[in-house]
């Protein structure tokens, strides 16, 4: 259908969502709020139900109880999935696919072009994106030689190249060397500076706390919801971590 005029609602909107895979909620009425330019990291233990909560967020998940949106429409209702880009802990699908990273990103035009028949125009934007994530020179490499922060370029890449204007990132530095996840977090921060909306799952508390503004700690419900200074002081922190003391700061 012809999508409403949503360009003030919130980009994610949970309201007092609830979800379970069996008869035990993972996520317990959780009340979220993002709008447009913020860059939100969702941090909690393992099994605290944040895959899950992005899987609800990208509406390939329906909350048993609650609402919740995207971009204003029900998230599951939503069909414009190039607003949306998701990128996964190594996805695995392409691994099987020895396929240019060109054509990796192209397919994020997919939904903007009829029978996958790209326009010089559409090409244009491929190769721009390729050039914001600094893989203007690997284009032609097959997806499965690259290293796995490479291939992750790759894949913000094809959102870029879908105009998404949400990113999505479900720890996505994991099994990426150390050097290139610095370089990683780079591109999120100046792309979050661009405009657009950074929803990430970490696990490093360092690398949430060094770029997200806001964090969300989650163990089944929110546990914490706030500016990542206030993360590092809270009783969050210490509940779901056992930590008590700063992430970090034993660097240089
Ligand atoms: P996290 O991402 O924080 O590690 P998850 O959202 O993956 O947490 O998992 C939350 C809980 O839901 C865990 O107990 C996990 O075992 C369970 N779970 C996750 N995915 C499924 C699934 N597809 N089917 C059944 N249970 C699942």
């Amino acid at each position: 259908g012809t999508p409403a005029d949503n360009s003030s609602a919130p980009v994610v909107e949970l309201e007092d969502v609830t979800f379970g895979y069996a008869s035990t909620p993972v996520v317990r009425n959780v009340s979220l709020r993002i709008d447009a330019g913020e860059y939100v990291a969702v941090v909690g233990p393992n099994g605290s139900g944040k895959s899950t909560l992005m899987r609800l967020v990208l509406g390939l998940l329906r909350p048993d109880q609650g609402t919740a949106r995207t971009f204003g429409e029900l998230a599951h209702d939503f069909d414009d999935g190039s607003r949306i880009g998701y990128v996964a802990q190594r996805s695995g699908a392409e691994r099987e696919m020895p396929i240019t990273v060109r054509e990796v990103v192209k397919m994020g035009r997919f939904p903007h072009v009829r029978f996958g028949l790209l326009s010089a125009e559409d090409w244009r934007i491929v190769d721009r994106a390729l050039e914001t994530v600094g893989m203007g020179s690997f284009a032609d490499r097959r997806i499965t030689q690259l290293s796995g922060g490479q291939r992750q370029r790759a894949f913000i890449a094809r959102a870029l190249a879908g105009e998404a204007d949400l990113l999505v990132l479900d720890e996505p530095t994991v099994g990426v060397d150390a050097e290139s996840v610095e370089a990683f977090y780079a591109l999120l921060e100046s792309l979050n500076d661009s405009g657009i909306t950074v929803l990430l799952v970490e696990h490093d508390l360092g690398a949430v706390t060094d770029h997200a503004e806001r964090v969300v700690c989650l163990d089944g419900g929110i546990r914490f919801d706030g500016d990542s200074e206030a993360f590092l002081e809270s009783e969050a922190l210490v509940e779901a971590f056992g930590l008590t003391t700063r992430p970090g700061s034993d660097r240089r």
